[in-house]
């Protein structure tokens, strides 16, 4: 891990069950992200309950009511759902939206971005599921404007970037270049990095970040501590390192 991830997200547990950030950590946001050693946590188990018990023993420490999780099936899109106060399976989706306090959020990733984006005095949460496709579709700057258009003030919003693939490790090919191509203009080409003939490496941390700030949260205020799944796979769960388990991000307003 570098300085800076050190810095922003917190470890639970030696070797760590999960990660919390500094930053929502005094926003009094309930969260964390699961790593590989956290026991308990399903692979795409919808409808069925998501969280086993030990995975509630092992989370008991967050204060999330696992009781009152919210998640979806995702499908690399950009549509929003909002959440109950008694959480439930909310559909398809890859953005899930609160105003209830203590129902958390729950996103699945292996690779793609666990996005939260929160304001604290509004009230209002999302977690979004961000891959190379949610990018495209804008599922980043959903999220943003969910929360905007349910109170929340841009100036206001507190965002982070849970473990994902960095463009250390991302290898995109000619097909996916043109979707970003086509999505954005005048902008693709400061994410994507020609490394060989139809080969490129992409940024989805520097894309999102730049389409966040562009959607007006304030750049200061996107944590991402740059960890890479396909970089720790003894800690992390990389779909494109051959783990085929997930991630899980609870988020849950105070
Ligand atoms: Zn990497």
């Amino acid at each position: 891990m570098t300085t800076s991830s050190k810095n922003q997200l917190v470890p639970h547990g030696v070797p760590p069950v999960y990660f919390t950030f500094r930053s929502l950590e005094k926003l009094g946001v309930a969260h964390a992200t699961t790593t590989r050693h956290c026991p308990g946590t399903a692979v795409w188990g919808e409808p069925q309950p998501l969280v086993g018990p030990e995975a509630v023993a092992a989370l008991a420490g967050t204060g999330l009511d696992l009781r009152r999780l919210t998640w979806a099936r995702q499908v690399h899109g950009a549509d929003v759902v909002r959440a109950t106060a008694s959480g439930g399976f909310a559909g398809r989706a890859d953005v899930l939206l609160t105003t209830e306090h203590s129902a958390p959020l729950a996103i699945f990733t292996a690779d793609c971005l666990p996005v939260t984006v929160c304001d604290p005095d509004a009230r209002v949460l999302a977690l979004a599921h961000v891959g190379w496709r949610g990018t495209v579709a804008g599922a980043a700057q959903a999220a943003v404007a969910a929360v905007t258009q349910t109170g929340g003030r841009s100036s206001r919003l507190v965002v982070t970037i849970g473990p994902s693939i960095g463009p250390c490790c991302y290898e995109g090919d000619e097909p996916v270049v043109r979707e970003f191509a086509t999505a954005y203009p005048l902008t693709w080409e400061r994410w994507v990095n020609p490394t060989g003939p139809g080969r490129f490496v992409l940024d989805l941390w520097a894309a999102n970040e730049a389409l966040m700030a562009a959607a007006g949260v304030e750049p200061a205020r996107i944590e991402n501590p740059r960890l890479c799944t396909a970089c720790h796979p003894d800690l992390l769960y990389s779909y494109r390192k051959g783990n085929r388990g997930r991630l899980v991000t609870f988020a849950a307003l105070p």
